[in-house]
């Protein structure tokens, strides 16, 4: 490490921020009992390894790390149903290697290849019984900084609001280590258009005096679900607007869709996308976390209550302004148990623009022109919706 850094250019700060390790290379070998995968980084990588259950996980933990190779190189296979890999915030990115059964890495090392200049970093996993990786989930140990890396996080402010200003959480879906969805035709990333979406709504609203809205994720990287609610409440946000663009098994069926909480699903498709929207956090490694008994309060469920019939007048308000300018799918106005959706004191609403399996809507997601009607349209919808509420004092 001290003849890494002394090779660089004495700059103040945290060299490693601005300057990832570059993941080159990747293969993997094995079958149902044994695999391996070895990873090439251009430095010596440091990292953690930990274990998580429901579904068994083992997670790997990096500083920023850019991941170079053809994602083909690293597809899942032998004793690994699924890998992720990718950014989680500015100094950290994970891989999340999701198996088909309980088991444990017998050997997690970092090698000097033969040129001597490259550095393999080897993961060797082996199947286990239940009891014995129960036992390993039991005993790790989570106080590195790692733990840190994944509990900071700040929380990012609207820019200046004054006393009466309209709050605007926009909320770009996934992000980092959760791709999203990939389009049928360009590749495209689910996470990049959302982002892409979010910053243009976010800087059509601050157009508006009085309203002042600010984005739940700056870049390319990766917030839980639960981050995404409390960063919206933190700052008092009076709306909460996730954006997403999602793709279906049917693939012609195109256009946009509005959704709101509920506890049951308004349909089968509602209910598979919230399922799939929810599964973000275990993407990315998380353990999942049983959520606590509800606790009977009345004046709660008053609040509850009522914000859902902001975040429905919102929907209804945006697809007014659709009508006839936008695609919309039948019945666009669904309702599921999104996650993302449950402050109990922030009207939300979850915006699916377009779905990326269908090549006609990824045209469309893709065209700035595109994106700046719609922008527009949903800021029309924003102000009808606050005049309304105004209106009835709220
Ligand atoms: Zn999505």
């Amino acid at each position: 490490m001290l003849l890494a850094v002394s090779l660089l250019p004495a700059v103040a700060g945290s060299v490693e921020a601005k300057d990832p390790l570059l993941a080159y290379g990747a293969r993997i070998v094995g079958d149902d009992a044994r695999s391996r995968i070895v990873i090439d980084f251009d430095r010596e990588p440091r990292f953690s390894v930990h274990y998580i259950a429901n579904p068994e996980r083992i997670v790997i933990d990096l500083p920023a790390t850019a991941f170079g190779f053809p994602a083909k190189d690293l597809a899942a296979r032998g004793l690994f149903k699924d890998i992720r890999y990718g950014k989680m915030d500015e100094e950290s990115a994970r891989i999340v290697l999701t198996t088909a059964g309980p088991v444990k890495l017998a050997l997690a090392k970092v090698q000097a290849d033969e040129s001597g200049k490259g550095h393999r970093l080897v993961l060797d996993a082996e199947m286990i019984d239940k009891q014995a990786f129960a036992e390993l989930v039991k005993t790790q140990s989570w106080s590195d900084q790692s733990e840190a890396a994944q509990t900071t996080s700040a929380i990012p402010a609207p820019e200046k609001t004054a006393p009466g200003d309209f709050v605007i959480a926009v909320d770009a879906g996934h992000g980092g280590i959760d791709t999203g969805a990939i389009g049928v035709d360009t590749k495209t990333e689910e996470k990049q258009v959302t982002l892409a979406f979010a910053k243009a709504l976010t800087e059509r609203l601050n157009k508006e005096p009085g309203i002042k809205a600010f984005l739940t994720r700056e870049d390319d990287e990766f917030l839980s679900l639960s981050q995404r609610v409390l960063i919206a409440r933190q700052n008092h946000a009076g709306l909460f607007i996730s954006l997403h663009a999602d793709t279906l098994k049917q693939k012609d069926i195109r256009g946009a869709t509005v959704y709101t909480i509920s506890d049951k699903a308004s349909d089968k498709l509602a209910a598979d996308l919230a399922e799939r929207e929810n599964l973000s956090d275990q993407i990315a490694g998380k353990e999942t976390v049983a959520e606590p008994p509800e606790v009977a309060d009345i004046l709660l469920d008053l609040t509850r209550r009522e914000t859902q019939a902001f975040s429905i007048s919102l929907a209804e308000s945006v697809l007014n302004s659709f009508k006839d300018q936008v695609g919309t799918i039948n019945n666009p106005h669904r309702h599921a148990g999104f996650r993302v959706l449950q402050a109990p004191d922030v009207p939300s609403i979850l915006l699916e623009l377009g779905f990326l399996s269908n090549a006609e809507d990824e045209k469309l997601l893709l065209d700035e022109t595109w994106r700046g009607k719609i922008v527009g349209l949903l800021t029309e919808a924003v102000k009808r919706y606050r005049a309304a509420v105004i209106a009835n004092g709220g």
